[in-house]
């Protein structure tokens, strides 16, 4: 491992985009590799994906929701099949012309996301109302080719999960984009302790192919917006272009209605970006590979066997966590808390000679550096309402961001001062017209993000911001990533 000093990582008060990819690298996240617009995930990030992976695959199969695997490539004539889909994703396609050695008759498309092709398959697998509800879920790899490379943020190829199901109702099927959608939302809120605003998406930014879109909307240090996962009520779009039908109790044959959804590493480059400090990664300990860290103090005047042995027992008391020990000892002491400090881990558990002599043990907290001295039969309590209180505390400071940088406007004047000094959410009043919409992107680069579920029922009357004509919905503005 490189050694490091402190005063090595950019100070993300500094430079919010320095600090990420520095931190990324240092904690040991992910990399670059020698392909351009590709990341590794190295086992440390790793590990928060598949911690975020068993919450959300617990979640998902509570819908009842099966996974399933789909091939990686989709011939060119199925993804043409819908003409917004494929409009859509045309500028981002990776297209395979040669298998083999040879010429291929038709291109291959490496998958953008398995709409097309897994729609073919349900197309043959859809009979009778009996094969209904049809509802799977996969966990893969997607490629969207990008220009420029942000590790975790905006890379060639990614991992997500996408849910395909297919409903003989409409309501039926909103209902399964809403509960995706709620997953999305508590996977944030709950174990990524991300604050965020749940909405649906305007006619411009929805999905391609999609009658309507739901997401996730987050907001960033540097007050510009993510999307933080998406649910699309795709309606009978796709089922009409790739025939899918059933024949009901009536015998009669029916267009079914479907959804799709997914969540992605995206969702690491978030948590990375909101929570951390000029001392680096901050990892919220519900999802933190590593919980509890513990640094044997290693000096001349103690017994290094028994303060292994110390620390080993202490381990095996602490077995309900995620609990490493640090037995590195050509590095000081000092230079192990800054490490452990980069890399996030929620809470230190100090051991040395004085812990040892009292029967005592110091912690530390990551989130606001408080250390305590407990006895050792108030560990498992103390530790585990610490840990409570920092995940807590993490939402509570996201909130708390989010909702101060979330400014309700009466008039552009307001907006475009706002989108100059603060940016952040903007809440406007707009009348639905997209020329309305593309008018304020192209003089503030803020777009909508949603109208979130909340506003979405109140019954209200004002102004468009724009044309001063009548709306009737107050939508939530921003800068995307
Ligand atoms: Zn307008």
């Amino acid at each position: 491992m490189a050694n490091f000093e402190k005063k090595e990582l950019i100070k993300k008060s500094d430079n919010l985009s320095g600090w990420y990819q520095n931190v990324v690298i240092k904690a040991e996240l992910a990399d670059y590799t020698p392909v351009k617009g590709c990341m590794v995930i190295r086992p440390y990030g790793y590990s928060i994906w598949e911690n975020i992976q068993v919450e959300l695959d617990k979640m998902i199969k509570a819908l009842g929701v099966k996974n399933a695997y789909f091939p990686i490539f989709i011939p060119e004539t199925l993804l043409k099949k819908e003409k917004e889909h494929v409009k859509g994703f045309s500028p981002e396609l990776a297209v395979v012309t040669i298998g083999g050695g040879e010429e291929l008759k038709e291109k291959l498309i490496v998958r953008p996301t398995s709409e097309t092709i897994m729609y073919a398959m349900y197309a043959k697998w859809l009979q009778s109302y009996r094969d209904l509800p049809i509802l799977i879920n996969q966990w893969n790899n997607i490629v969207r080719w990008e220009k420029r490379t942000y590790l975790f943020l905006r890379t060639t190829e990614f991992l997500w999960q996408e849910g395909h199901t297919v409903h003989e109702t409409h309501e039926e099927a909103m209902k399964m984009v809403r509960d995706a959608l709620n997953n999305y939302l508590k996977i944030y809120r709950d174990y990524l302790a991300i604050y965020g605003y749940p909405g649906i998406k305007s006619g411009a930014e929805k999905f391609a192919g999609a009658e309507s879109s739901y997401t996730y909307e987050i907001l960033m240090p540097d007050s510009k917006t993510l999307q933080g996962g998406t649910s699309h009520d795709l309606g009978q779009k796709f089922a009409k272009v790739f025939n899918i039908k059933y024949i009901s109790q009536d015998k009669k044959s029916y267009m079914p209605y479907q959804t799709s959804w997914g969540f992605s590493t995206r969702s690491i480059g978030a948590l990375i970006m909101v929570h951390g400090d000029n001392n680096g990664l901050i990892l919220p300990p519900k999802i933190s590979p590593i919980q509890i860290i513990i640094i044997p103090v290693f000096n001349k005047n103690i017994n290094k066997d028994k303060l292994i042995t110390k620390a080993e027992e202490t381990k095996e008391k602490l077995k309900d966590f995620r609990v490493e020990i640090d037995l590195r000892q050509e590095e000081t002491f000092g230079w192990k808390l800054n490490d452990w400090e980069m890399r996030g881990v929620p809470l230190r558990l100090e051991l040395g000679g004085k812990e040892i002599k009292d029967k005592k043990y110091s912690l530390v907290r990551r989130d606001n550096f408080e250390k305590v001295k407990i006895g050792e039969n108030k560990l498992l309590l103390t530790v585990k309402k610490i840990l409570d209180e920092i995940q807590q505390g993490l939402l509570n400071k996201s909130k708390k961001f989010t909702l101060d940088n979330t400014r309700e406007v009466k008039n552009y004047k307001e907006f475009k001062k706002i989108m100059k000094i603060h940016r952040g959410f903007i809440k406007a009043y707009w009348c639905e017209n997209p020329k309305c919409e593309e008018k304020i992107k192209e003089e503030t680069k803020a777009t909508t993000r949603c109208l979130s579920l909340e506003d979405m029922d109140k019954k209200e009357k004002g102004k468009c911001i724009y044309c001063q004509k009548e709306a009737k919905r107050k939508w939530l503005f921003g800068q995307a990533y």
